[in-house]
């Protein structure tokens, strides 16, 4: 794609790599074929550092390691207290580092330094204290059945956790997995992304001191078709958690399947709808579409990518929301106040860039963006479309990245169908201040968040996962600890006529 205008100035990072090895049994070790893999920086395409690729051997020797720490290790076996204690100082001792993490994070991933340190970090750090607060809390409970029996549940932790991570947002992905699942007892191999591995082996460095016992957590740089599929049809692993594309996620269940039928929990794409009512606040509804699409370079499951906008407001808000994007702050992603940072890599890079063609040719109006910015690392233009019709492949695949979709639509009846009509059932939001459409809207939308006056609001408390193919099961909240649980049924007569 032609430039549109000249390099951005990209200045050095300002953090050096100290951790490139896999980490395995509590050690930072080479990969058994001894080969590497090279990180990019996304600013400028530049090579950050070679990091260890762990292939199936390197796989294998982490779940016999992992399998160790649970049959024969302290952790399962401590209470949930204890669990909880470690985990608080884990989080302790990253706060101690956290403007170094914080600065991996946006050199390995591209994502502004700003957003790190305001969202991604605290986020990760929120993630790892609220399940160390429930480790002491997980319980079974006590069930009055017929007859003269005493029957109460256990829950017991699954055992071998395997953890498949995207690089969307590195850090905050990490601790959304080993938060719950440490704090159930499990012990975890994790693979991180082979776009991001930095972050994740940098907080594998405090996990000693921290106190977590070796092989509790094992985390392994390397790429999907090896190490990735290595994990999910490994017999020894007893569950698989994975967080990425739907036509992936398709693999792993079926990698589960074919192996040891190992328990099984996706988080995997979407195509969210923001509906935008009539009635609405049009600056408000743009700030909001803006935020829901644009945030992390639409680099989110979540993002808002099919924006309905009800006909009565409909060209004043295409007015104002390319505006809005033409008002994003493109620069250096190390310099504050900039909050529109380059795209993750160049097949990232190279797949936004053919939606947007793909787009034209559809016949969707390309009405601002659309290109590169500079020509070094991987920054596209904010985009948007408008005049997108439900057909067209802009409007029903994931994109990933910043290209926002404009549909008008007229009645509350017809957006509902139109929402639905996607095989996603991730995210979806609503601008109105009519209680009675964002009831009924919630009602009707066939979404895992539905997201009333706001967008991406998360909490640690709260459940999130996909309805349809955007997922199984839900993390966060006390659901995702019975995803990271076996139950238990125990029953004993209350006075036993033999003993
Ligand atoms: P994205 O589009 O976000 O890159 P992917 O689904 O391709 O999503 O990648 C998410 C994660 O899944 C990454 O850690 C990647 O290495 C891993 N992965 C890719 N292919 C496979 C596979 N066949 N089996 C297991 N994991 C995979």
């Amino acid at each position: 794609a032609p430039s549109t205008i000249s390099d951005l100035p990209i200045g050095p990072a300002p953090v050096s790599v100290k951790y490139t090895k896999l980490f395995i049994d509590g050690q930072f070790v080479d990969a058994v074929s001894g080969r590497t893999f090279e990180t990019l920086d996304p600013r400028n395409g530049e090579v950050i550092s070679k990091v260890a690729e762990a292939d199936k051997q390197d796989v294998d020797v982490a779940v016999k390691a992992a399998r160790k720490a649970f049959d024969h290790g302290p952790w399962p076996r401590l209470s949930g207290y204890a669990r909880g204690r470690i985990l608080l100082k884990f989080a302790d001792l990253l706060e101690h580092h956290f403007d170094e993490l914080a600065a991996l994070e946006t050199l390995d991933n591209g994502k502004p330094l700003d957003l790190v340190k305001y969202v991604d970090l605290p986020m990760a750090l929120r993630l790892l204290r609220s399940f160390a607060g429930f480790a002491d809390k997980i319980c079974g409970k006590t069930v009055k059945i017929d007859g003269p029996y005493h029957a109460y549940t256990l829950l017991e932790p699954i055992g071998v956790v395997g953890q498949i991570i995207p690089w969307n947002f590195p850090l905050i992905m990490f601790f959304l997995k080993i938060s719950p699942a440490l704090a159930a007892g499990n012990t975890i191999v994790l693979k991180t992304a082979e776009q991001t591995p930095l972050s994740a082996l940098f907080c594998a460095s405090l996990l000693k001191e921290a106190g977590l016992p070796p092989g509790v957590l094992n985390i392994l740089s390397g790429f999907g078709p090896t190490a990735g599929a290595a994990i999910s049809s490994h017999n020894d692993v007893d569950k698989i958690a994975f967080t990425g594309s739907t036509d992936v996620g398709k693999l792993v269940m079926e990698a589960a399947a074919k192996s040891n039928l190992k328990a099984v929990s996706l988080e995997l794409g979407g195509k969210s709808p923001m509906i935008v009512l009539d009635d609405a606040d049009v600056d408000v509804a743009v700030e909001l579409a803006h935020l829901a699409l644009f945030f992390n370079v639409g680099q989110c499951c979540v993002a808002g990518s099919r924006v309905f906008v009800q006909e009565g407001i409909y060209d004043e808000f295409l007015r104002k929301v390319v505006d809005r994007a033409k008002r994003r702050v493109t620069g250096d992603s190390f310099q504050s106040g900039v909050d529109h940072g380059p795209v993750v890599d160049k097949q990232q890079f190279d797949r936004v860039l053919g939606y947007v063609e793909i787009g034209k040719r559809e016949g969707a109006r390309l009405v601002t963006g659309g290109c590169r910015i500079g020509s070094r690392g991987f920054y596209i233009e904010p985009t948007i479309f408008a005049d997108v019709e439900d057909y067209m492949r802009i409007a029903r695949e994931e994109i990933f990245g910043p290209v926002m979709s404009v549909l008008k639509f007229r009645t509350i009846d017809e957006v509902i169908q139109r929402a639905n009509d996607t095989a996603y059932g991730l995210a979806a939001g609503i601008v109105t201040k009519d209680l009675n459409s964002a009831n009924r809207l919630t009602r009707s939308l066939r979404a895992g968040t539905v997201w009333i006056n706001c967008y991406h609001v998360f909490d640690p408390a709260l459940p999130f996962g996909g309805y349809k193919m955007s997922g199984i099961g839900r993390e966060n909240g006390k659901q995702v600890l019975y995803q990271y649980s076996q139950v238990k049924s125990v029953v004993t007569p209350v006075e036993s006529p033999w003993l």
